[in-house]
């Protein structure tokens, strides 16, 4: 406790940081999400804040637990002691003044639900608190101390069979920035001033059932440039997970596309869900206007919190990543940029939060920039090699895609790592000609439709299904090829299927009309000609469509020889690395007067029966 003092000159620049804080925290009371009953829309709450503010000053007390309150560790709005309340820190601040202090507090089960440590609740023994260099495990009394630098965070790990406290838009609130001053002055807000470090930082956990089978969700790159595409988002994506069941989702970066106004709405749409939702960094969530490097993740800090760290859900680690490293300006790029990479730093964390992670768990590394496109892979995979049990995923590069990386891409493990590069629910970037709800078609450059993925878990073992925006989820292929062709012609026609979620380890066959004699297809890669047409199609639509890029789930076959005239049925079937079979179909027009031969083993009348198998 600082000593007491009745000077009015020493106590005026305390009175000054007050009214600041007070001029903020009445700044921010319009844009104040609508909550039932307690919101600070609501004219008693601004009364009682005002009542309270006056109260503190006419005592003449340090603003404690005022507007160091949730406040400063959401960075989005002033909320009231909320029942499942974010991180709580106590009235008193420490007296430390040098840049690396320490932070102390207690981990605890929130029993009576007040987002404060107190009787009734229980401190928990053995979590890990991390600063983003050390990870420390709290003591018999649920206590941690760990240094903390200016600007730094301090956050909690969240342990198995327990959540964190969530904000009103379900982002997990586990840590606490320290940011005495606040972010400097940016185009996009960072923090509000954080004040000195308060005396102890708790963080609340609430137990909820966590089964080994679970499901989560994951958003590649939505990337609204405005609120209208946050509408897309809406519309599109959000509007049929209404009330879905996963245990959380996963934007993996770019979640805006450098306005970071559309972070507020693109929380808030993604929150109808209705589940908690965690977020990776991208390249487009930057603040592009920092002077300083290290003030270039602000506002993603001051919304979503540390940019990397970790937790445990069920019998899975989940580590997330921020692999966005901005590089100085160099002969080839004279400019500040981003580049792929993880730094030492990071990669320390990694290497102390997995080295407590036995090698029998299922690890999850969640990140934007594919793990081959980052400067420092090789450290990275030195840390995961020795793991069977882990896979990586990605966004950025807006197509879907499943690396299987081995000796060849520097990976020395045992067995290959698994890398997904997801699906993007802007598809390529909400371009393309709009349909009848006036949302581009936003398919991406591998021809694959815009949306998201949900992954699958069962202790150590995963797998993962794409799903089309507004398809139905037995929507897994495009299949391509002429609608008619002459029946002299049939040999030298292709079929192409594009099985969005397949990889190496996928097959695909056709069969035609009633046939049993299936014919394999040869996977390939180039671009997918349906999406080769649309691209042409839509020329001088804005935004302008991508360029079409060779496609990493593409497979073709030529249709057989002679194959009478008529209407034919190609039936197309897939199977996948975890031995789930898909169907498609598609009819062709054998056009011609070809009189049959000896090899023409279709005839048209083949073709009435059929159909989805
Ligand atoms: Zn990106």
């Amino acid at each position: 406790m600082p000593k007491s003092d009745n000077s009015l000159d020493r106590r005026l620049p305390q009175v000054e940081k007050l009214l600041k804080q007070i001029r903020i925290t009445l700044s921010l009371i319009p844009d104040f999400p609508a909550k039932p009953k307690m919101t600070y829309r609501n004219a008693t709450w601004r009364s009682l804040v005002a009542a309270f503010t006056l109260v503190c000053l006419s005592v003449s007390m340090p603003a404690k637990g005022l507007v160091q309150e949730p406040i400063l560790q959401t960075g989005e709005s002033v909320e009231p002691p909320q029942p499942d309340g974010a991180v709580t820190v106590s009235s008193e601040q420490q007296t430390e003044t040098n840049r690396d202090s320490i932070a102390r507090g207690v981990v605890f089960s929130d029993v009576d639900k007040d987002g404060r440590f107190g009787p009734g609740d229980s401190a928990f023994v053995g979590i890990r608190v991390s600063n983003g260099k050390e990870i420390v495990v709290t003591d018999q009394n649920g206590r941690y101390e760990i240094p903390i630098q200016e600007g730094g965070a301090v956050f909690v790990i969240k342990p198995t069979g327990f959540r964190t406290a969530l904000d009103a838009n379900k982002l997990p609130r586990f840590f606490y920035l320290h940011k005495p001053n606040g972010s400097p002055q940016l185009k996009f807000p960072g923090s509000r001033p954080t004040g000195p470090l308060p005396q102890s930082i708790d963080f609340p956990l609430y137990q909820q059932p966590e089964p080994p089978a679970f499901k989560i969700l994951l958003f590649g790159d939505p990337q609204p440039r405005n609120n209208t595409e946050v509408d897309y988002v809406a519309q599109d994506v959000v509007s049929e997970l209404i009330g879905d069941k996963s245990a959380f989702g996963v934007t993996l970066g770019d979640i805006a596309f450098d306005n970071l106004d559309t972070f507020r709405t693109l929380n808030q749409t993604i929150a109808l869900i209705g589940i908690p939702w965690y977020n990776v960094i991208g390249n487009h969530d930057l603040n592009l206007d920092a002077t300083e490097r290290e003030n270039i993740n602000e506002t993603f800090e001051a919304t979503y919190g540390p940019s990397y760290y970790s937790f445990d859900y069920g019998q899975v680690h989940f580590v997330v990543l921020d692999n966005i490293d901005w590089a100085a300006p160099t002969e080839k790029i004279q400019r500040w940029h981003y580049e792929g990479g993880l730094g030492e730093q990071q990669l320390d964390f990694l290497k102390k939060d997995l080295a407590m992670i036995p090698e029998t768990q299922m690890v999850v590394l969640l990140m934007h920039i594919p793990i081959i496109s980052i400067k420092d892979k090789s450290d990275f995979f030195k840390l995961i090699e020795k793991r069977p049990y882990c896979v990586s995923i990605s966004g950025h590069t807006h197509d879907h895609r499943h690396l299987f990386l081995g000796k060849e891409d520097g990976f020395n493990g045992e067995k290959k790592h698994h890398h997904i590069v997801n699906v993007t629910v802007s598809g390529s970037w909400w371009s393309g000609a709009r349909n009848d709800n006036q949302i581009p078609h936003a398919t991406m450059t591998d021809g694959a439709p815009n949306g998201y993925s949900i992954m699958t878990f069962d202790s150590n073992g995963y797998r993962l299904d794409f799903k089309a925006a507004g398809l139905p989820a037995s929507e897994q292929m495009r299949v391509h090829v002429a609608a008619t062709v002459d029946t002299n012609e049939t040999q030298n026609t292709d079929v192409w299927v594009n099985v969005f979620n397949g990889s190496e380890e996928s097959t695909v066959k056709m069969s035609l009309d009633n046939d049993d004699e299936w014919i394999e297809f040869r996977k390939t890669l180039e671009p997918d000609p349906h999406f080769v047409d649309l691209w042409k199609r839509d020329e001088g639509v804005e935004p302008k469509l991508s360029k079409p890029k060779d496609c990493f789930h593409l497979w073709t076959q030529k249709l057989p020889a002679g194959i009478l005239p008529g209407v034919h049925l190609i039936r197309i079937q897939t199977t996948d690395r975890h031995g789930r079979t898909y169907h498609a179909h598609r009819s062709i027009r054998v056009t011609g007067t070809q009189v049959p031969s000896a090899q023409a083993t279709h005839s048209p009348e083949a073709t009435v029966t059929g159909g989805e198998e």
